[in-house]
């Protein structure tokens, strides 16, 4: 499979989205690495993890790309973790050489680390999808994306700046993100609360 298919890590998250077919929240990661044909292990399989890692990814030999994730974390946890490892894999971020004959991503570079929580952040809780359902508290940010309560309050902060702005459908394929969702969206707005 080709990585690096995307450059921009404010588009990348939206284009993530369309090309998976992601049409609701909780937006399944499982699903979005099943359409790039990533495969997921839990790392009580193999025990492949470091005591300090919550997740890892590389490049078989043959070219597969694997992420190993820390099973006994919270669901939040996870999910992000998963998130996370697909945007360094999906931005084509820089490999050197590691253990077991495969290629990992470079640790060394903080900037990607947080480039890939950007992108975490925006597939499991996209702007558009939030507005449209005036979720604005890190509770109902957390409960609606299924995302851990730390995560959820940051995207809140960010949200808290966008709503002040009206930041909100200004490009193209965050209009495109907004038209995927919109069925499930009125079908939220019309359920009883
Ligand atoms: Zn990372």
């Amino acid at each position: 499979m080709n990585y690096g298919v995307y450059q921009n890590v404010r588009d990348a998250a939206w284009r993530c989205l369309l090309d998976a077919g992601i049409t609701e929240l909780p937006v399944s990661v499982t699903k979005i690495a099943r359409h790039f044909d990533v495969n997921i292990i839990k790392n009580s399989v193999h025990d492949w993890l470091k005591p300090s890692q919550s997740g890892i990814s590389f490049q078989a030999e043959d070219g597969t790309w694997v992420v190993v994730y820390d099973d006994s974390d919270s669901i939040g946890r996870k999910r992000f973790t998963i998130a996370h490892e697909l945007g360094h894999i999906l931005l084509g971020h820089p490999l050197r050489e590691g253990e077991r004959h495969t290629r990992v991503f470079n640790k060394d570079r903080p900037e990607v680390e947080k480039e890939a929580d950007m992108f975490a952040a925006r597939i499991l809780s996209p702007a558009c999808v939030l507005w449209a359902l005036d979720l604005h508290t890190p509770e109902e940010i957390a409960e609606r994306c299924q995302i851990s309560y730390t995560a959820a309050q940051a995207r809140a902060d960010r949200m808290a700046l966008l709503y002040s702005r009206q930041m909100f459908l200004t490009s193209p394929i965050e209009r495109q993100v907004f038209q995927a969702f919109k069925p499930w969206i009125e079908q939220q707005k019309s359920r009883p609360e």
